[in-house]
């Protein structure tokens, strides 16, 4: 149960129906992990009204140092909700503030800000997101292993069985999530061994992003209850689907009208110019988008050209749209695009900020998306990609990263929290370049 816009006289009461104790005050670092404070349901005005107070320099990518002032969350009564995974807990998401201004550096403000833009003119950007995960457990020598042993087959989507066994888990996780106020809809075992989907309605840009932080939140708690790891990560196994977070997005003015539907769209895709338009925003500044799309180190085994078991990775590794073409990295169902560039490790509210910052410019500067494509790119040739045009994203973060860097219009709308973000991730590659990994010895250690 989700109490929508109140006051915090129905905030009280809201507490006081469902019996909370406590409260988590919680915002994300720059990674988009939840950060909390547990606080008495009794302090709930002092939340909203003044904050939690957070020493920022003690939370990635803040832009704090020791000596700045306290980061305080100021809670959003619109988004306080039970947490059903703990007894007498709810929570409440805030907005993070400095000296009593609203910092540019929390991503929910950087979201909020974009959204803002949106509002200017009207508009609301809803946002269906769609998360994968893999259910996980490790093996006696402490080495991650896919949780459900039987669950072995090479084209493991929408498997009876593979479904069925984790279903105890599953069925915890519906529950708990319905409760927390999310309209679950379906869940599906996916394309990789001991991987799933959850889907469940769209909301709004900002409701989407919170809900996401509380489906991470929710999903890995249930699990350690059952004894299970569950990942986001985005690609937990070399030869196995990755973690996608793909994010469906239409824009509403009055919640009813979806002005990116148009029936009589030429292409028989049932999109209008303002949607080709956004869209065409989104492939136009793709490289820079996919850094923080697709924000770690680990993203680009999921991003990279090839096939896996099943014989698709399903991620995109083209910048291209298409119809029902899962291969490109915008998909149209209909009516509608699906973007599918994100991942499980993403920050939901710096992705749908950046994803608001393109689809913008793309409307800004009427830019056109270009010829759409109806095939598998997955099994073309580079000659074949090169003759129509299409580009492969980043391979790798570092690449990803200096895209960020030189795209210009990412900085100017979304602020210093890019820098942040940049500064981050070249620290983040270092420290990967520095590995020397299992595969590297196999290959060289008696090669030469
Ligand atoms: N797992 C795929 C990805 O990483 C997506 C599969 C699907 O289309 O649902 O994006
Ligand atoms: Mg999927």
């Amino acid at each position: 149960m989700t109490p929508g816009q109140i006051d915090l006289d129905k905030g009280e009461k809201f507490l006081q129906e469902n019996n909370i104790r406590y409260l988590l005050a919680q915002f994300v670092d720059i990674h988009g992990a939840a950060k909390t404070k547990l606080v008495p349901a009794r302090c709930l005005k002092d939340i909203v009204k003044t904050g939690a107070g957070f020493a920022g320099f003690a939370a990635w990518g803040l832009g704090m140092e020791p000596h700045d002032p306290d980061f305080f969350g100021r809670g959003d009564l619109s988004t306080l909700s039970i947490v059903p995974w703990q007894e007498g807990y709810a929570r409440i998401v805030c907005n993070g503030t400095v000296n009593g201004e609203e910092y540019e550096y929390c991503s929910r403000n950087v979201l909020r800000k974009q959204v803002a833009r949106l509002a200017e003119r009207g508009w609301t950007l809803n946002t269906g997101l769609e998360p994968e995960f893999s259910l996980l457990a490790r093996d006696e020598n402490g080495k991650i292993i896919v949780a459900e042993e039987s669950d072995l087959l090479d084209k493991p989507c929408y498997d009876y069985k593979g479904l069925s066994r984790q279903r105890h888990y599953l069925e915890s996780m519906v529950e708990a999530l319905e409760d927390a106020g999310l309209d679950v809809y379906q869940i599906d075992h996916e394309d990789g061994n001991g991987q799933f989907e959850i889907n469940y309605t769209y909301s709004d840009a900002l409701d989407s992003a919170d809900s996401f932080v509380m489906v991470r939140m929710g999903a890995a708690e249930i699990a350690n209850d059952h004894g299970l790891i569950c990942s986001f990560m985005p690609k937990p196994f070399s030869n196995k689907a990755g973690n996608g977070m793909h994010i469906h997005c239409s824009i509403t003015t009055d919640g009813k009208d979806n002005l990116f539907q148009d029936d009589n769209d030429p292409n028989g895709m049932g999109l209008s110019d303002l949607a080709k338009k956004f869209m065409a925003g989104l492939l136009h500044h793709a490289p820079a988008l996919c850094a923080l799309s697709a924000p770690t180190v680990n993203s680009y085994k999921r991003l990279t050209v090839g096939t896996s078991l099943s014989g698709a990775t399903w991620a995109p590794a083209y910048i291209s749209w298409g119809d029902n073409n899962r291969s490109s990295m915008v998909r149209v169902p209909y009516g509608r695009i699906e973007y599918r560039l994100a991942d499980g490790g993403c920050n939901p509210y710096l992705v749908t900020a950046a994803v608001i910052a393109a689809g913008l410019d793309g409307i800004d500067r009427d830019l056109d998306p270009g010829q759409h494509h109806n095939v598998n790119h997955y099994g073309q040739s580079q000659e074949e990609l090169d003759e129509m045009g299409i580009k492969i994203l980043p391979q790798n973060l570092s690449l990803a990263c200096d895209e960020l860097e030189k795209d210009t219009l990412f900085r100017e709308q979304m602020g210093p929290v890019v820098d942040e973000f940049l500064k981050i991730k070249r620290m983040e590659w270092v420290e990967y370049m520095k590995q020397v990994s299992e595969w590297e010895l196999e290959r060289y250690v008696e090669f030469f």
